[in-house]
């Protein structure tokens, strides 16, 4: 029984638009479950994009980012 009939398999990046599949509405894991990001970058993320998932792309993108330098 799937509370979460409603959502659709695939999201849209809210930094890019591309959409991608967000494991926090299918069976599989999430694309960021997939990264290793730092605390401070999931911080970011949920005051930048609160309640959404990034694509993997901007995930790679961001965390590289933040490994370049300090924030
Ligand atoms: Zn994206």
């Amino acid at each position: 029984m799937a509370e979460a009939a409603s959502l659709p398999a695939s999201a849209t990046c809210p930094r890019c638009g591309g959409s991608f599949d967000c494991g926090a509405a299918g069976p599989g894991p999430c694309a960021c479950s997939t990264l290793t990001l730092p605390p401070a970058l999931l911080a970011q993320l949920a005051r930048q994009y609160p309640g959404g998932c990034l694509c993997l792309h901007c995930l790679h993108r961001l965390r590289d980012a933040a490994a370049a330098g300090p924030a």
